[in-house]
């Protein structure tokens, strides 16, 4: 949420017997704000502060907690929610088959430049010179020549020899060792499955509890994805899937999950780990720029604004980081430590905002994106519906032709929305449905907005009235004003069509 949020508007809660409104209406438009749980931040009053300093997502980090302390961490979450009459998204992160080092004796915990250590096939307990990890395989999946990287790659040991039931490493960057920490084979290739049973219970757990987006972490083909999707369909469940993007072999394969999944977040951590940081802010600009051409979502991760976990304020660096991103034109900025453990999470929130709404106001002068993305034709992964595709460049266009002050459009999944969203037009994209999922699941996407309106008979002139009365005062429109609206309400047949409403006199 970039725009101010003082604006928010009592909605009515009958309008009229066949248009129920209901109280609810939504975070404000542009880049949008992720902001991950935890200790920092999980309480109904500081989540309400959250809100209100700008946050449009939370995102439950399945890594760390149980599934207990998540359930009542989103309870918290929709009661906040519900409490400031705001449509929040909620992202349950996976996982994933994250490899991590066994047990470390503290007292011999230290690997110096040129030290052997082995890592060995059984479980043992641990110590700087030799140690197992949760993935036995290891042994045999890394070979002699390749890296392991362990602690977010501060510790790098090379592997110069192995038998069936160990590798000999030679320490290459030292450190300490800890019990846990996270292990990287950036060269290697793994045979380990890319769901865990853990990851098996807790999409269990997201479709019980109903969360907006399930990402799926350590993604390497598309085939992860659609084994995520399987099990969600199993459970009768269509939760959007975003794909974390943090190995090279997703990168390689870059394309292909985009078309095969909802979202996508840039995991700069992990990715900074397994390729070269250098690349990093190349990588984001490319993946950043393939999904908008597509219009699925896509989130910037990861050590943002990281200094201010300690400090009120960002370093220069993290300002610009932020800006960068958004000019880069991502859908989304996330938080990660800041807001789950530091002591400055509000802060972080409302300066993350200040940042991507000085931006937006630099580029919205420069008026650069939607010319560029207009004139290009439908691309792939678009083409499954090339009408819907084409009614919303329409729209864009003829929002910016008319200097159309908002796009109101009806949605049942809110592609059309999403299409929309992606010519990164100046005006509100405003997402009509009579579902509270689909209005969450809105959120995440730049510009747009949701409002929950009540569907039922809502044929015939009157209730787009009454639509129009509310979003007039949502948006101070004037008579005469354009809303260009596309759709109709469900079951009306006129899902794709785009009208042009001068707002009325009366
Ligand atoms: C990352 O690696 O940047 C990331 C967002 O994933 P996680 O927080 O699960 O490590």
């Amino acid at each position: 949420m970039t725009a101010n949020r003082a604006a928010t508007i009592q909605m009515m809660d009958h309008l009229d017997a066949r248009c129920t409104i209901s109280g609810m209406t939504v975070a404000r438009t542009r880049t949008k704000i992720v902001a991950t749980l935890g200790p920092a931040g999980n309480t109904q009053p500081i989540l309400e502060r959250f809100i209100d300093a700008g946050v449009d997502v939370f995102r439950l980090n399945m890594s760390h907690g149980t599934q207990a302390e998540h359930t009542k961490t989103l309870a918290a979450a929709r009661a906040a929610a519900q409490t400031k009459k705001e449509h929040i998204a909620v992202i349950a992160d996976l996982c994933g088959p994250k490899i991590r080092i066994g047990t470390i004796d503290e007292r011999n915990d230290r690997i110096d430049v040129g030290d052997t250590c082995l890592i060995v096939r059984r479980e043992i307990d641990g110590d700087a010179t030799r140690f197992c990890t949760n993935y036995p395989e290891v042994v045999t999946d890394v070979q002699i020549g390749q890296r392991v990287l362990i602690d977010d790659g501060s510790i790098r040991l090379l592997v110069s020899e192995k038998t069936d039931e160990h590798l000999v490493c030679t320490c290459m960057t030292g450190g300490r060792l800890a019990t846990r920490k996270g292990v990287n084979l950036p060269e290697s290739d793994l045979s380990l499955p890319s769901l865990t049973d853990k990851d098996r219970s807790d999409i269990t757990w997201a479709i019980e509890h109903e969360v907006d987006f399930v990402a799926v972490s350590f993604v390497r083909r598309p085939y992860d994805i659609d084994q995520v999707r399987a099990l969600l369909d199993d459970g009768g469940s269509d939760i959007p899937i975003i794909a974390k993007i943090e190995t090279p072999q997703a990168v390689a394969a870059i394309d292909a999950i985009i078309d095969t999944s909802n979202g996508i977040l840039v995991a700069r951590g992990d990715l900074g780990v397994e390729m070269d940081v250098s690349r990093i802010p190349l990588l984001q600009k490319d993946i950043v720029r393939r999904c908008g051409r597509v219009g699925k979502p896509v989130i910037v991760a990861t050590q943002m604004l990281h200094s201010m976990v300690e400090s009120p304020m960002p370093t220069r660096a993290e300002v610009s980081d932020v800006a960068n991103a958004v000019l880069d034109g991502t859908d989304a900025v996330m938080l990660s430590a800041e807001s789950a453990v530091g002591r400055f999470p509000i802060e972080a929130i409302a300066m993350m905002n200040r940042i991507a709404d000085d931006a937006y106001e630099y580029e919205a002068g420069l008026m650069r994106r939607p010319r560029t993305l207009l004139s290009e034709t439908i691309r792939v992964g678009e083409a499954v519906d090339p009408t819907r595709s084409s009614v919303a460049r329409i729209a864009a266009l003829a929002a910016q032709d008319l200097d159309a002050r908002l796009l109101a459009v009806w949605c049942r999944s809110g592609t059309t929305a999403r299409w929309i969203s992606k010519y990164r037009i100046d005006a509100p994209i405003v997402g009509l449905s009579g579902r509270e999922a689909t209005c969450r699941r809105l959120v995440l996407s730049y510009g747009i907005e949701a409002m929950l309106v009540s569907e039922g008979n809502m044929h015939g002139d009157a209730p787009w009235r009454d639509v129009e009365t509310l979003l007039v005062r949502r948006f101070d429109l004037e008579p005469g004003d354009i809303i260009i609206v596309v759709g109709d309400p469900e079951g009306t047949g006129r899902e794709a069509t785009l009208r042009i409403e001068p707002v009325s006199g009366t």
